[in-house]
């Protein structure tokens, strides 16, 4: 019979980095949330062979503090000492629910460095024109720290992502059109919620250098964000979404201490006009955002379509929808790769959603814009 024994250290980081970092959207995810966290306002999203060569993201935000340096690749297998997980965002369990950062588990970068060849080049603001580009072993150690030119700001680098998961890596290859077309969905989420941010996406294939996919101009709303990544035209067929919920909690949420407080969120953005007839007017792209996070909500989802249909059933609605609620109604901390949100109450949450959608589109303008904006 075989013997149980501990797996290495450094395999058990690549395990749980390949949980971590699933795809090339986790990469870019993770990437961009970090320079958003670092108060950011230019990010440039550079693609070599449409991610397969390259995924780079460079943002002038506040810079990594030499003091950091040691820790950032750090994970919890590679260290002998204790199981710490390296962040400078979160220290305590109890910080999760008032956290306002994407990141706070300190586990991307560990990841990436047991994923891909991985370095970033950062300097703080007191640092520039001078910087420090930063190399890193698979295992997250800190290989090589040399003084190179650099701007205020971040640039990390992944090179051949997944090399060290042969398998996935061949699966990627085999899907790259695909897993790049997912990429700049979730490119276009972080563009259009990020308000003041200036953002641009370019890809290097073959020949042809830095094509540049999409870009947003620093603009100070989400509607011009829209109008930069989609058009005029799909702007001019949108209507605004400022609705309030209001509901009661339900009776498990209750039962679990939740409290007999009414829940209060506010919901944002664009959609569709409910306009009769045929004719697609707007792209079919529907986007989620919980507390501007980028996030997957089917349930929500199927409301939103379910409510539109019975006003228009010739196409599925453009959807550009931002629920903002208190920190603590959801959990972000299902997944590794925090893709998942879990909403408390959503099964009251999505009654009250679809009565207000209901008044919403019944007021609604319906005609068909002739002008664009
Ligand atoms: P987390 O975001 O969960 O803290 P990461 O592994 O993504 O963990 O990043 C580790 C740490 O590295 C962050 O807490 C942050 O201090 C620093 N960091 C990473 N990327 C950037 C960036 N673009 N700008 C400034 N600091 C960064
Ligand atoms: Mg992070």
């Amino acid at each position: 019979m075989a013997t149980i024994k501990a797996i290495e250290a450094q395999s058990v980081h690549q395990i749980q980095s390949g949980q971590v970092i699933v795809d090339l959207c986790s990469v870019a995810k993770e990437l961009v949330e970090n320079s958003l966290d670092a108060g950011a306002t230019t990010i440039e999203v550079r693609f070599k062979n449409n991610g397969l060569d390259l995924i780079e993201v460079q943002d002038n935000g506040s810079g990594i503090s030499p003091d950091n340096y040691e820790n950032i690749g750090a994970n919890p297998c590679a260290r002998n000492s204790a199981l710490k997980h390296y962040t400078s965002k979160l220290s305590s369990y109890d910080d999760l629910s008032r956290l306002h950062t994407f990141g706070f588990r300190g586990e991307a970068l560990s990841s990436l460095c047991a994923l891909a060849n991985f370095h970033i080049v950062t300097a703080q603001a007191n640092q520039a024109p001078r910087a420090n580009k930063l190399d890193f072993e698979s295992s997250g150690k800190l290989q090589k720290t040399q003084i190179v030119a650099g701007q205020k700001g971040t640039t990390a680098s992944v090179e051949g992502i997944f090399k060290r998961l042969p398998v996935r890596r061949r699966e990627l290859e085999k899907n790259i059109k695909r897993e790049y077309g997912k990429v700049l969905n979730l490119l276009h989420a972080y563009a259009c919620i990020s308000a003041g941010v200036r953002f641009s996406v370019k890809n290097t294939v073959g020949k042809t250098k830095n094509v540049v996919v999409f870009s947003t101009n620093a603009n100070r709303t989400t509607r011009e964000n829209i109008a930069n990544v989609y058009g005029a035209k799909t702007l001019s067929a949108l209507i605004p979404l400022d609705l309030k919920l209001e509901f009661e909690p339900s009776a498990s949420m209750k039962r679990a201490g939740g409290g007999n407080k009414s829940n209060q969120m506010v919901v944002q953005g664009h959609i569709s006009r409910p306009v009769f007839g045929e004719g697609r007017q707007t792209p079919d792209r529907q986007m989620f955002f919980v507390n501007s996070r980028p996030c997957g909500l089917p349930q929500i989802a199927k409301a939103f379509n379910e409510a539109y249909k019975s006003f228009n059933v010739s196409q599925s609605p453009f959807i550009f929808a931002d629920f903002q609620m208190d920190t603590d109604a959801y959990d972000v901390n299902v997944s590794p790769d925090k893709r998942q949100i879990l909403i408390h109450d959503a099964a009251a949450l999505i009654e009250s959603l679809k009565t207000s959608l209901v008044q919403l589109f019944e007021t609604a303008d319906q005609t068909v814009p002739q002008s664009q904006v």
